[in-house]
């Protein structure tokens, strides 16, 4: 008989319910930006009431066969926090550290980033405490489709719609689709976005966040008066987002000079060619030891001496330890919360310009709101009018967000949350408590 495994190793397993493993202070700090945004606006107590949790949470203990025979137990979230806008919108992510706290705080920012695109949507997160670096792909497709199953009830085409987010891709959605498709009887594309382009993915979505946190640089450097010509330019975090800012940034003249990813870093003062260095970490894991590039370290990176900073990791990467070390002028969030309120005050006190990530990683939702229209729609657009809608919009959101700094007279962060919650606001009042 197969042993049943739960929670015994935590390279694989998670904790069990709500024992937090960090996403506590993430949650923390998520709602005192949102509070302060809503003093900022007078949006009201009522307002904060109801923002301040999420209208549903969904927690799933999901059992996998693994290829060894034995059963493994996952712990996986679907937490789905404001509709008042749409339907529910965020990706799903596969990692070690996601627990419920840190799924709630994502699930809140995805409210607050749909609002600042304006996007008709509410927002939602997903997660499943898991390590699918070790996963083999078969595994990887069981969790996925058994944790399908398992929030099926609570998402659809109208209600709540998944997509990627750190570690989950294409192929993972893909699964998803289907096995959505398959307990409902007939193919549903638009269940889900961020799908391989040939099975009604959308063009340009691969490279949509990175493309926005490289325009929400670019829109910063043209508000400070400077130009992209020969900035320099360091990356934190190498993967889906960082390459692909790094990639625009690059084409558009700037240089890039250092990137990392969760096992080191690397510096490379004369510029870095980046689809080489790509080309570098799928061969060998990491951008550790690329040629002609001296090995750093996470916290090195984000202290060097140059004018665009770029965090693509994780949540808090940028805290009080670390904050003060930063020279770079301006710095564009790919990350979803990657800079505490404690740093977050430092670097207000040094003048750098951020573009907070509910504006410079919305890329990413944004052409997957592209890809449901598309779906629902049958149409397929061309990957030049995706990238093209979508620099329409974030460049308006980077134009509202301005104009929210000069009316409050806050920062670019304190003024994209003044701006998500004066609109999610809005629609809470107009549409009222029922019954
Ligand atoms: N996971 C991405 C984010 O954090 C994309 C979400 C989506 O496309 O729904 O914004």
């Amino acid at each position: 008989m197969s042993r049943i495994v739960v929670g015994a190793d935590m390279s694989q397993s998670s904790s069990i319910g709500n024992e937090s493993k960090g996403g506590a202070a993430f949650l923390e700090m998520v709602l005192r930006q949102v509070k302060e945004a809503v003093e900022i606006t007078n949006a009201g107590d009522d307002v904060y009431e109801v923002l301040r949790v999420p209208k549903r949470t969904l927690t799933v203990s999901i059992p996998v066969r693994m290829d060894n025979g034995e059963v493994k137990v996952f712990m996986g979230y679907r937490v789905q926090h404001n509709n008042a806008r749409g339907p529910y919108k965020g990706g799903i992510r596969y990692h070690p550290n996601v627990d419920l706290d840190e799924v709630v705080a994502l699930a809140m920012l995805m409210t607050y980033k749909c609002a600042v695109v304006d996007l008709p949507y509410g927002g939602a997160k997903g997660g499943v405490a898991c390590n699918p670096k070790v996963l083999s792909k078969s595994e990887l497709e069981r969790l996925t489709r058994r944790y399908t199953y398992m929030i099926y009830d609570i998402i659809g085409p109208y209600v709540d719609i998944p997509a990627p987010d750190v570690y989950t891709d294409a192929q993972v959605m893909a699964w998803i689709m289907d096995t959505y498709s398959q307990l409902k009887g007939y193919l549903t594309p638009e269940v889900v976005t961020g799908k391989p382009v040939y099975l009604g993915g959308s063009e340009g979505r691969e490279e949509a966040t990175g493309f926005g946190t490289a325009l929400g640089a670019r829109e910063a450097v043209k508000h400070l008066g400077l130009n992209m010509s020969n900035l320099t330019i360091a990356i934190q975090g190498y993967g889906n987002v960082g390459y692909y800012a790094a990639k625009y940034l690059a084409e558009w003249g700037g240089k890039i000079v250092a990137a990392s990813d969760s096992k080191g870093g690397i510096y490379k003062p004369d510029g870095i060619n980046v689809s080489a260095l790509l080309e570098y970490k799928k061969k060998t894991g990491s951008v550790v030891g690329f040629p002609g590039s001296k090995t750093i370290t996470n916290e090195e990176l984000l202290g060097l001496n140059v004018d665009i900073l770029i965090p693509a990791a994780l949540e808090r990467a940028i805290n009080k330890d670390n904050a003060d070390s930063i020279k770079a002028k301006i710095i564009s969030e790919g990350a979803n919360g990657p800079t505490t309120p404690e740093a977050d005050k430092i670097l207000r006190e040094k003048e750098v310009f951020i573009v907070p990530d509910v504006l410079a990683n919305a890329g990413g939702v944004t052409t997957s709101y592209f890809e449901w229209v598309q779906n629902l729609k049958r149409e397929k657009w061309s990957r030049s009018e995706v990238l093209s809608k979508l620099e329409n919009k974030l460049v308006a959101a980077f134009k509202d967000t301005l104009a929210y700094t000069k009316r409050f007279e806050v920062d670019m962060r304190s003024a994209a949350l003044c701006l998500a919650v004066d609109r999610v606001g809005l629609a809470l009042k107009t549409l009222g408590v029922w019954p």
